[in-house]
């Protein structure tokens, strides 16, 4: 059963738009590190999350991790994985989704459309049931070995020869012996 309030819960729901499994995920793998780690504000953490779902936003709302303090970093590894990092005494904890759980719900949504009233009282189930889940059966815990990621350093912005923009240094690469932006490169 969560520990979270109804004042953060509700929070997390009004920065992401609506209540929906993703973010029931992604509330209960902010309460993990809530309660192993800490939150961004008293102490110097980082968030690593292999996805870019709706959970994310629960997780950049309740642990202070964000894009723009350079503490929340994005994997593009499609998974229910989050790893939070303690810079203090280098606590850390990366938690996967437990496959098993609400499996017999997932494959009944995948029967129903979507937003028929069965599907929609699969979805609030489903809900329910990940609020409902100790944190310990929720996912599937280890300590990961490779080192903190590094903060966020700042970059010297040169304009792009090509069309002229500002861009961060270490996003250009060098085409014909002129350094251009990844747009132009594409282009
Ligand atoms: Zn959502
Ligand atoms: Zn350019």
């Amino acid at each position: 059963m969560t520990n979270l309030t109804r004042e953060q819960i509700d929070g997390a729901i009004s920065f992401h738009g609506h209540h929906c499994p993703g973010l029931t995920i992604g509330l209960r793998a902010a309460e993990f590190c809530l309660r192993e780690i800490g939150n961004a504000k008293d102490e110097e953490i980082v968030a690593v999350v292999e996805n870019d779902m709706c959970a994310v936003d629960a997780v950049q709302f309740l642990t202070g991790c964000t894009f723009g303090k350079g503490n929340f970093i994005f994997r593009d590894y499609g998974k229910a994985a989050f790893t939070f990092f303690r810079r203090s005494d280098d606590k850390r904890f990366r938690i996967i989704l437990n496959p098993t759980l609400c499996a017999d719900l997932r494959s009944q949504m995948e029967n129903v459309p979507r937003d028929s009233a069965e599907g929609k009282a699969l979805r609030q189930k489903m809900i329910e049931r990940l609020m409902e889940a100790e944190l310990d059966e929720m996912f599937n815990v280890s300590i990961p070995d490779e080192p903190i990621p590094g903060k966020a350093r700042l970059h010297k912005t040169i304009a792009c020869a090509r069309c002229g923009e500002g861009t961060m240094e270490t996003r250009l690469s060098e085409v014909n012996g002129q350094l251009l932006c990844r747009i132009c490169t594409i282009n």
